[in-house]
């Protein structure tokens, strides 16, 4: 249940009146649709920042420091707002949810508290109406067109966050949201370039606003090129894919075929060889004794869900192949009848109590005419399968494609043959009732 101390994310919302979005968009009423908030703030400030770089020496400490901030705030987004608070894949000490509030907000996202609720809307709702950023509208849509556009809230799948508006750090990141991105986003870079080699304005240019760029795009990957690029090593039907590029990009994310199939896991990469400092980070922490609880899926689990995905190729690419006419489709051919066919000229040919037709194979069989014409009539179970050749998978793969029926009883059966059968039979019988009767006396 939200509390009444919930922070509020839009005071002017009012759920009763009808949303822009419910009017179709106009050439009198567009720029009703568009935020121009995020307008700019993702494309407005990097393009001033652009212009202002035109005329700003870049030193390389600044560049330098611009890319190990690059660093934290992605970070702040991947290890914080995410994996800990969109997941709560691990537990960290107050200092490190501290720190990566902090760091998170200067990446110029929104807070952790919206952040997470669209994110977890996102997992629950992929690839529907309800996910805020759903890739099935299209790969601009999922990357930035769903910020640039007003969203209707009411479209938005419903997720719990009660956790988040009961964590202290949290909403009071909310709170001050705009204090804490003006300060971690521009002047803490400012102080650290400026007091540190008296370059205040690369600073202002290079690690606040281009650097903000830079994060902003690498996390918006996330959203559209992990979702559009790469395999689907555990589930195929929803959109996330696992690419080592989308990975490269964003500290880590690109495997999010794996990361959708096991969100709260705190890897998204499970491979020592990819490329996950996400995870290496969250490893390095508990080390530290900062984060713990970290949560990992069973191997057993992780791996069937791999397995079960490889059997779903497996079966398509079969479906795809002619395997010949299922057994239990095939007419059934009386002995006298398949033989009389033979004569007749039909190039037929009974293996295992199935009838072949080979009458257009005869001619290119590998191991000449005469060969498969002397199996023609007969039972050729043995002579097919090493009597006198033991052919190979293919070769039976190839003979299965060619069946026409099945006999009745599975092989030759001439009457006196079971009429001497059943005689057998019925001896049998009388012997052991004889012989119990010797033993056990009359029943
Ligand atoms: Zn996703
Ligand atoms: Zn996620």
């Amino acid at each position: 249940m939200a509390k009444t101390t919930e922070p509020n994310r839009n005071k002017r919302y009012d759920p009763a009146k009808p949303h822009i979005t419910e009017t179709p968009l106009t050439r009198s009423n567009w720029y009703k649709h568009v935020n121009w908030l995020n307008v700019t703030l993702i494309i407005g400030v990097p393009l001033y920042g652009c212009i202002q770089a035109l005329w700003t020496p870049l030193q390389w400490k600044t560049a330098a420091f611009a890319v190990l901030y690059y660093f934290w705030t992605g970070l702040g987004i991947t290890a914080g707002y995410h994996r800990l608070w969109a997941h709560t894949s691990y537990k960290a000490r107050l200092p490190l949810q501290i720190f990566l509030a902090a760091v998170g907000g200067g990446a110029v996202e929104g807070s952790i508290r919206w952040w997470s609720r669209d994110h977890r809307a996102h997992h629950r709702y992929t690839d529907t109406e309800k996910d805020p950023y759903s890739v099935r509208k299209g790969l601009m849509y999922s990357h930035i067109g769903w910020m640039v556009m007003k969203q209707n809230p009411k479209r938005i799948g419903r997720t719990d966050i009660s956790d988040l508006n009961d964590d202290p750090v949290v909403v009071w990141q909310h709170r001050h949201y705009l204090k804490v991105v003006i300060f971690m986003g521009l002047i803490f870079p400012m102080l650290v370039t400026g007091l540190g080699w008296n370059d205040w304005k690369g600073g202002f240019v290079y690690a606040g606003i281009l650097r903000i760029f830079f994060v902003q795009q690498a996390t918006f990957c996330v959203n559209s090129l992990a979702h559009w690029l790469g395999d689907q090593p555990f589930d195929d039907r929803n959109s996330p894919r696992d690419h080592i590029l989308t990975a490269f990009v964003t500290l880590g994310e690109g495997y999010h075929n794996f990361h959708h199939e096991f969100p709260s896991d705190y890897r998204n990469a499970i491979r020592w060889f990819q490329y996950d400092p996400t995870k290496w980070s969250i490893w390095a922490w508990k080390q530290l004794g900062l984060a713990y609880d970290l949560k990992q899926f069973r191997q057993n689990e992780i791996d069937k869900g791999r397995v079960q995905q490889m059997q779903k190729k497996l079966d398509q690419a079969r479906a795809k192949l002619d395997w010949g006419i299922p057994l239990d489709q095939l007419p059934v051919m009386e002995w006298d009848d398949y033989q009389e066919q033979a004569k007749n000229g039909r190039g037929l040919i009974a293996v295992a109590g199935v009838v072949h037709d080979v009458t257009d194979f005869i001619k290119d069989h590998p191991g000449g005419r005469a060969m498969i014409n002397s199996g023609i009539g007969k039972d050729a179970t043995a002579m097919f399968n090493g009597g006198v050749y033991l052919h190979s998978n293919a070769a039976h793969n190839l003979l299965s494609t060619m069946r026409i029926g099945v006999i009745r009883g599975g092989c030759e059966i001439r009457q006196n043959l079971s009429d001497r059968c059943i005689h057998n039979f019925i001896k049998h019988i009388i012997s052991n009732y004889n012989s119990y009767v010797h033993q056990n006396g009359e029943f």
